[in-house]
This record gives structure tokens, sequence and C-alpha cells, in this order.
């Protein structure tokens, strides 16, 4: 049973103070929601603050990135040990983070295993850019991407992946479901030749790319889709909340 599960990646938006103000806007109605693992991803400046705000609630938080190094001369740089004091999950291989900072599959990997090792738990993007996916390469980038960020890692069952084509991410253009659907059953068959299929069916799958409130229930009808992950929406309170609570009513029914 895939409890579903869906995040909100605020990307470098909100201020400290803002984000303050947006979690006291979505916190009681969030809170109020049961059947959906719910998590916050703030910029790392708010993580104290929100782990404070949101302690004995049942919302959960995320960071967006972090080193793989676990301390040291890395001037600039964030721990997965000093996330793991502040945060449950975090978001790694965001396309964002691929394209415009150069992560490889090479340095997804170590930050997979730098995460697990300090116990947080990975939300890993996976995507093919447009061109991939006009060339019909989409099967080849997932399996490339998913192959290479867990290579070397023993089969986890505290780990979340998300499918989130490039082309779709801010864009206002989703996949289709049934598109969506098809890559997110083809990353469970990786899964289940890479490491089993039992953990292939335990792992929940999410997609990402323009959910609103007005196109979530497109992707989480389906049983393949296990939640979303939500950028541009996830800032306005009465909307994130809205794709939570129908995803908590339709996964409910399709139980
Ligand atoms: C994202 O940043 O992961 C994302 C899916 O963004 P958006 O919902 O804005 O397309």
């Amino acid at each position: 049973m895939r409890i579903p599960f869906v995040a909100g990646n605020w990307k470098m938006n909100t201020t400290a103070t803002e984000a303050e103000k947006l979690v006291i806007e979505m916190l009681d109605k969030l809170d109020r929601i049961e059947g959906v693992e719910k998590v916050l991803c703030p910029p790392f400046v708010s993580l104290v603050a929100l782990n404070m705000m949101l302690q004995g609630s049942s919302i959960k938080l995320g960071a967006q990135n972090m080193y793989f190094e676990t301390e040291g001369a890395y001037t600039g740089e964030i721990s997965p040990l000093m996330l793991s004091e502040l945060c449950e999950f975090v978001i790694l291989g965001h396309s964002e983070r691929r394209w415009y900072f150069g992560e490889t599959d090479e340095i997804v990997n170590k930050k997979v295993k730098a995460a697990l090792s300090n116990k947080l738990k990975p939300i890993l993007c996976v995507g093919e850019r447009l061109e991939e996916n006009e060339a019909d390469k989409t099967e080849e980038v997932i399996n490339r991407q998913v192959s290479a960020a867990l290579n070397v890692i023993e089969p986890v069952s505290n780990l979340v992946i998300a499918y989130e084509p490039v082309w779709a991410i801010g864009t206002g253009k989703a996949a289709s479901g049934k598109q969506a659907a098809a890559t997110i059953q083809f990353i469970r068959d990786v899964l289940a030749k890479l490491w089993n299929k039992n953990i292939a069916q335990d792992l929940r799958i999410l997609y990402g790319g323009s959910v609103t409130s007005a196109n979530v229930a497109e992707f989480i009808s389906l049983p393949e889709i296990d939640g979303a992950l939500v950028g541009g929406a996830s800032l306005k309170a009465e909307e994130f909340v809205n794709i939570v609570k129908q995803t908590a009513e339709i996964k409910g029914r399709i139980k």
C-alpha cells in the first residue's frame, strides 16, 4: 500500500518572513487532511523557523538540495548532516540543478548515497528534455538517470522518485496523465530490474511539471501515479491545499 505523497518545491522563492506567512496561511487546513504525506520544501534559510512552526503537525519538511560531503572546507555548501536535524526529505537531481548548475548523474548518485547514510529521504527527480522527448529518447534517458542515481546502492524503501519532464516544469504545459503514467510504469520496471519487484512495487513515484488544482486529478486518478511534486502552485496556500485535498479524496476513493 503506497501512501500518496505531495511535496511543494518553493524553489528560490520566499524570504524568511514570506515563508513563515505562507506556512501560517496553509498550516491548519493542510494539517487536517489525512491519508497523504505532505511535505514543504522551502529555501534553506527558512528550514529552522519552519521546523519549529511545524512541530506537532502532520506536515513534514524537505530541503531542495545538499552537498554530498558531511562537513569540511566547502564554502557555501549545506551538508546532509546539517539537514538531518531540520528535515526528513531532500530533493535531489532536480532538473534545475542538473541544467543550471551542472549536476551530473555521478554527482546525483553521490548525493543520494550521502542523504541515505545521514537518514534523509531523497526525493530523486528524473526527466527528459524536450529534444529527447521529441527524439523518442524518454525511456533511454530515464533508464540512465535512475540507474546512475541508484548505482551501487542497496534497495531502500525510504526513497521517493519524481518523474518531471523538463519541458513541463514551469511552462504551464503539463504532460498528459497517460504519458506520465506510462513513464512512471517504466521507472517501476527499471527499479524491478535494478533492485527487485517488491521494492519497485513499494516505492512512491510522483509526477511533477505544471501541476495545478485544475489538472492534478488527471494524474492522481491513475493508479501508477502516487502523488505530485508541485513547484509554482505550491506558493499559493489555497492552491496547494486544494491539490493535497484532491489527492486525499481521489486516492481515498481508488484504494
Ligand atoms: C518543480 O519545480 O519541481 C516543478 C514541478 O515546478 P512546476 O510545478 O512549477 O512546473
